[in-house]
C-alpha cells in the first residue's frame, strides 16, 4: 500500500486539499483504487458542531459522520464514497486514548503525546487504507501549527516503519509576486525549512501561484529546497477548480509520482476518467 501525504505551508487556503484530490484523480485515471484521509488539528470530535460561517457547511458522509467539507471535495474529485472513520480530528484522536486510559488499558502506563496519541494516529490512517492501492492523506492547518506538531510526528514515525517507495510527501505552498512582478520563493524555502526541523524532508513541491511557476523559479525552489527540479510543480490560479489536475498533469505530476513510488499504470479508459 501507498501513502501520500500532503502538508502546506505559509498560509491556510492555498489549495492543499484540491492538490491533494488533483494527485488522486490521476492516481485513478492510472487504474488505481484511491481513498483519502483529512487529518483536522482542531479539539472539535467532529465538524458537527462547528458554526458554518467559519469553516463553511458541515458535509455529510454516506454514513452519517459530520465532516469538513473538504471530505466533499475528495468524493467529488475521486468519484468514491467515504466513511466517518476517513476524517480524523484531535478530538476523536484524544478521546479515545482519555476512553482507554479509563478502561485501564494502558496497564498503569504514563499516557503520553508520543507514543498513545502518535500512534492512535497512525493506526487510524493505516486503517483507513485498509483494502485500497493508494491513500492520500491531508494534514490540515499549516505546518509550525501547534495542534499540527502531533502529527507531523506521527507521519515521521510512519515514514521510518514504511519501505521508502511506499511513502511520499508532498509540500502545497505560496509563491507570491512582489510588486516587481517576480515570482518570489522565500516563503516557500522558510517553510520547507519548518518541515525539515521536525524530520520531514517533501519529495514534492507544489507552488500557488497566480500563474505557472517560471522554470528559474522551480530551479531556485529545487536548490533551497533539496528536491529535484522535476519534482517542483505549479498550481495556478484557475476558473474552475476541475482544472487543476489537468494543470498538475501537464507538468507531470502524476508520472513523477508514480515513478517515485514504484506504481504501474494500468490507464482507465479515457470514457472512464
Ligand atoms: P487548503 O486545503 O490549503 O486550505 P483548499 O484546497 O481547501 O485549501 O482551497 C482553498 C480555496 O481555494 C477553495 O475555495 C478552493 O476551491 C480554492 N482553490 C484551490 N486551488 C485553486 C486554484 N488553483 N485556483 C483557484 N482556486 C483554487
Amino acid at each position: 500500500r501507498k501513502f501520500i501525504f500532503v502538508t502546506g505551508g505559509v498560509m491556510s487556503g492555498l489549495g492543499k486539499g484540491i492538490t491533494a484530490a488533483s494527485t488522486g484523480r490521476l492516481l485513478a485515471n492510472a487504474g488505481f483504487d484511491v481513498t483519502a484521509v483529512k487529518i483536522d488539528p482542531y479539539l472539535n470530535v467532529d465538524a458537527g458542531t462547528m458554526n458554518p460561517y467559519q469553516h463553511g457547511e458541515v458535509y455529510v458522509l454516506k454514513d452519517g459522520g459530520e465532516v469538513d467539507l473538504d471530505l466533499g471535495n475528495y468524493e467529488r474529485f475521486l468519484d468514491i464514497d467515504m466513511t466517518f472513520d476517513h476524517n480524523v480530528t484531535t478530538g476523536k484522536v484524544y478521546q479515545h486514548v482519555i476512553e482507554k486510559e479509563r478502561a485501564g488499558d494502558y496497564l498503569g502506563k504514563t499516557v503520553q503525546i508520543i507514543p498513545h496519541i502518535t500512534d492512535d494516529i497512525k493506526r487510524r490512517i493505516r486503517e483507513a487504507a485498509e483494502g485500497h492501492d493508494v491513500c492520500i492523506v491531508e494534514v490540515g492547518g499549516t505546518v509550525g501549527d501547534i495542534e499540527g506538531m502531533p502529527y507531523l510526528e506521527a507521519l515521521r514515525q510512519f515514514a521510518h516503519e514504511e519501505d521508502d517507495d511506499d511513502i511520499l510527501f508532498t509540500h502545497v505552498t505560496l509563491v507570491p509576486y512582489s510588486k516587481n512582478g517576480e515570482q518570489k520563493t522565500k516563503p516557500t524555502q522558510h517553510s520547507v525549512k519548518e518541515l525539515r526541523s521536525i524530520g520531514l524532508q517533501p519529495d514534492i513541491l507544489v507552488g500557488r501561484c497566480e500563474d505557472k511557476l517560471h522554470a528559474d523559479v522551480k530551479e531556485k525552489i529545487a536548490l533551497f529546497c533539496d528536491v529535484p527540479t522535476d519534482a517542483v510543480f505549479s498550481n495556478p490560479d484557475v476558473e474552475d477548480i476541475y482544472h487543476v489536475p489537468l494543470m498538475v498533469e501537464e507538468e507531470g505530476l502524476d508520472e513523477y509520482v508514480m515513478d517515485r513510488l514504484d506504481l504501474e499504470s494500468e490507464a482507465l479508459p479515457e470514457a472512464e476518467r
